[in-house]
């Protein structure tokens, strides 16, 4: 009798958490405000209104610690969470390392990835304010697919400005949100005064989410009826996310282990933040040593090479002026297949925790990634996000690093979606068409020439 060995560590649909995580009371030091552009002073909720509902704005600054979640919302997270916390077994033996590895799988979620947990609550929060109509933009084309999911779910609109280079290389994902009811447009587009103007200057363009972002925000900034929602980089957005992380917690008692390690990849930042910050919170009150580490692409390295200042969160300065690590709001990403991870900035709450000392960031090349990517799938089965590959490459990387070591680690990454639709990468990855970008310093000194000057 071989002697079964606990892979997945499961929880019941009752210990979806009641409340979302909100790490701002917990925090030594408070994050820099957000700052309106013509002012520069301090926003207030009056100059979100026209874009976010007031639920969402009230979450964006909120000073209590728990959330409650919504009856509703909880009832459709329902439908896949808690979502498992995986034992990466035939990893660690095909790595032959000490180490023990977790993986907390988001890719369950219908959509494919956790954005579907804040799409759910953003769609819930507009809905109780009369709102029927949302717009969005979409990079790799899952925050596009988990939104319209969402809609659908709550009989609501939405329109997708989509990146222009996940547009042609996803034609999948763009089906995908068009089967539940959303409509999808390239983004630079001719609907928009920003998508024109880009257009005007670079016919070609293959977008960014930069300037997916102006779009999404102008149409809803000249509708009423018309409100934005954002994937990732808002307070409001890392705080929905946290349901991750506090199940996490619980799982990783269940299985009787504590992370010494807690990775995930950053691309605005949010599923990183659903994992770590409920971690973050117990460092802060002593209960967890762990080292947190943001993983982001050497092609667009805005972490570890971006300035910690002032910018604009998209490219034709519609959005408030944040505090966060910055490549400068006109760089445009190389067309690497994480289309996820190409935003030039991050989220205040993760470059203010870094700034803290309370986690650390690092690279990885797309190659590595794939790589890296390729090797989690034949061992565990699960072809994962090219976004989430960054994740795991980072996980191998200290698991060999225990090996050589000679001494255990626990290392617990997220792997925030499947890579179903993201099936072309991994052709082109084996066809030898993928190749490593060089990060990009010239085009980054420009735009980092362009930032606002906040005295
Ligand atoms: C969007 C996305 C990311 C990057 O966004 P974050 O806000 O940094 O999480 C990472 N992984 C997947 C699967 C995504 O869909």
């Amino acid at each position: 009798m071989v002697r079964m060995e606990t892979i997945q560590y499961t929880l019941p649909q009752s210990r979806i958490p009641l409340a979302w995580y909100n790490i701002l009371p917990d925090l030594p030091k408070p994050l820099a405000p957000p700052l309106n552009p013509a002012t520069l002073k301090p926003l207030g909720p009056e100059d979100l209104a026209p874009i976010f509902p007031m639920g969402l704005i009230l979450q964006e600054v909120s000073t209590e610690r728990e959330i409650e979640i919504p009856a509703e919302v909880r009832q459709i997270y329902a439908q896949w969470r808690p979502s498992p916390l995986v034992r990466a077994r035939r990893l660690e033996k095909a790595l032959d390392t000490p180490a023990r590895i977790y993986y907390k799988y988001e890719g369950v979620s219908p959509a494919g990835s956790h954005k579907l947990n804040t799409a759910v609550a953003q769609a819930w929060y507009n809905k109780q304010e009369g709102i029927r109509h949302l717009s969005t933009e979409t990079g790799a084309g899952q925050w596009g697919s988990a939104l319209a999911m969402a809609c659908a779910f709550l009989g609501m609109e939405c329109r997708v400005f989509m990146v222009r280079v996940s547009y042609d290389q996803k034609p999948y994902r763009r089906a995908l949100i068009e089967a539940f009811g959303a409509s999808v447009v390239a983004s630079p587009s001719d609907l928009t005064q920003s998508g024109r103007a880009i257009l005007a200057e670079h016919p070609g363009s293959k977008g960014s989410l930069g300037i997916a972002i102006s779009e999404a925000v102008e149409v809803a900034a000249k509708d009423p009826k018309t409100n934005y929602a954002l994937g990732s980089v808002l307070n409001h957005v890392l705080l929905h996310q946290t349901v991750i992380g506090q199940e996490a917690i619980e799982q990783m008692s269940l299985a009787g282990d504590e992370p010494d390690v807690i990775i995930g990849c950053t691309g605005g930042g949010s599923n990183f933040s659903g994992l770590v910050m409920p971690y973050v919170g117990r460092k802060l009150k002593g209960k967890s040593h762990a080292r947190i580490v943001a993983v982001e692409p050497a092609a667009c390295p805005s972490l570890t090479k971006g300035r910690f200042t002032y910018d604009f969160g998209d490219t034709a300065h519609l959005t408030p002026l944040v505090k966060m690590h910055t490549l400068g709001s006109t760089f445009v990403p190389p067309g690497i297949h994480a289309g996820g991870l190409r935003y030039h900035g991050m989220a205040p709450l993760v470059s203010h925790i870094l700034s803290l000392g309370l986690a650390e960031a690092t690279t990885v090349q797309q190659l590595d990634a794939f790589s890296a990517g390729v090797q989690f799938a034949r061992a565990e089965g699960i072809i994962p996000a090219p976004e989430a590959n960054h994740a795991i490459a980072e996980a191998i990387r200290q698991a060999l690093e225990a090996k050589a070591e000679g001494k255990p680690r626990t290392i617990l990454f997220n792997l925030s979606g499947h890579g179903h639709f993201d099936m072309q990468a991994y052709i082109d990855y084996h066809a030898g068409k993928l190749q490593n970008y060089e990060y990009p310093e010239e085009e980054i000194a420009m735009a980092l020439a362009g930032l606002p000057v906040v005295p």
